[in-house]
């Protein structure tokens, strides 16, 4: 298949959030139009795209259209219906496939299809019916369950410590398919960004090391210094494998438990850009929003390279609430000013707690310097100095 050559064609995508957003602007970059489908009224992509089709993601003159004024089409989130990007890939060329969207909304299949390729991944078991429920094993407890779909950002999620508190659980998560995951003893997070051309070459970008905070990542740092230069291998050798495994085209990322015992588990993975790359639009040479735009017009990807070591702080709702009274955004000239800060805002209207407004990346010539800017910046914020 040729390539849609920069300044010849129209990009579309499903969904008008932030990473839709960033994916606009890298596109535009190299002169493509962009075209996003989403039913909001207001969304951050559908304000800078050349055209916004507002209707429902399954509605199919909104999609007949976007497949009529678009040559190729992706997704900005991995919860869009499955059956939306089948129904496009009749009439054009989709990257990711819906088969690979569809691995990744679904924690039971993921998990299987970890354990296919071989990369292994948390203890668990699949609850759909109380058969199930009763044959779990007592060695998965104290665990997770989480819902098997539509999960994100920790939403859908439940601890629990005993038999009792499981079947409670499932109760309250209205008895839908799940997955318990044995809760393991984390000594840090980390996650890995691949990209994989419809010529099947696969680059990917160091690995990260992320901090949440109540379920949403909060911090990513690269390089991931803590992190010993084995276990960074191993990361990427999975990573790698998991997406050659799939077939996949497209920007993936995959997230990685790495244990007190030194053990690496693969979590979940998230077939587009994703939150922890969000420095790679000032700490490489292409950023992950480029490579997915690349992979999707079937052009060459670049060999990666990471020119800053980088730290990136999410900006969330919470932080144009720390007066008392209304919103009120926060001193970005005070956080400007420090060196190397390069702020992101994704243009909503409203702030709200918990609302993904932006982030902050921070390039430095050393991790030490970056995380020195980083520690002055939060403390400007008000966010905590726990990375
Ligand atoms: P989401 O789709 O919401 O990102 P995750 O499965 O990544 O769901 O879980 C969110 C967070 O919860 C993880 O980043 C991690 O901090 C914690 N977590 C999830 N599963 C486990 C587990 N099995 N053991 C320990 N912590 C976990
Ligand atoms: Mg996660």
């Amino acid at each position: 298949m040729s390539a849609l050559l920069p300044g010849t064609a129209t990009l579309g995508v499903l969904g008008g959030g932030q990473l839709g957003r960033m994916f606009v602007h890298a596109a535009q970059a190299l002169g493509y139009r962009c075209i996003v489908l989403d039913p909001d009224a207001i969304s951050p992509a559908g304000a800078v795209a050349e055209q916004h089709i507002r209707t429902d993601y399954l509605d199919s003159f909104g999609l007949a259209q976007l497949a009529r004024d678009c040559d190729a089409i992706t997704t900005e989130f991995e919860n869009v219906p499955a059956l939306a990007l089948e129904t496009l890939a009749g009439m054009r060329v989709v990257a990711p496939s819906g088969a690979s969207v569809a691995v990744c909304q679904d924690r039971a299949v993921e998990k299987a299809h970890f354990e296919a390729a071989g990369v292994p991944c948390a203890p668990h078991a699949v609850i759909t019916n109380d058969i199930e429920l009763a044959a779990v094993d007592p060695a998965l407890l104290p665990g997770i369950l989480k819902t098997s779909r539509m999960g994100y950002d920790g939403k859908g999620q439940v601890r629990v410590s005993t038999a009792a508190e499981l079947a409670a659980a499932w109760d309250d998560l209205k008895r839908v398919p799940c997955v318990l995951e044995q809760l393991l003893p984390l000594k840090a997070e980390l996650s890995v960004l691949v990209a994989r051309g419809a010529d099947g070459q696969l680059v990917n970008y160091p690995v990260q090391q992320n901090l949440h905070r109540g379920g949403i990542l909060a911090v990513t740092e690269v390089p991931a210094r803590a992190v010993p230069a084995d276990v960074q291998q191993q990361a990427v050798a999975a990573a790698r494998q998991v997406a050659q495994a799939l077939g996949y085209v497209g920007v993936l990322c995959i997230e990685f438990f790495w244990l007190e015992d030194g053990r690496l588990v693969v979590n979940e993975m998230a077939p587009r850009p994703h939150n922890s790359g969000h420095w790679t639009m000032n700490g490489a040479n292409a950023s992950q929003f480029e490579l997915q735009v690349r992979a999707l017009a079937g052009l060459p990807l670049p060999e990666l390279r990471q020119h800053s070591a980088s730290l990136m702080l999410n900006l969330l709702g919470d932080l144009w609430f720390s007066d008392e009274g209304g919103p009120t955004p926060p001193a970005w000239d005070r956080v400007l000013v420090l060196p190397g800060t390069h702020l992101h805002l994704y243009g909503k209207a409203e702030a709200r707690h918990g609302r993904k407004m932006g982030h902050l990346n921070i390039t430095a010539d050393t991790p030490d310097a970056a995380h020195a800017v980083a520690v002055q910046a939060a403390a400007v914020l008000g966010l905590p100095a726990d990375f």
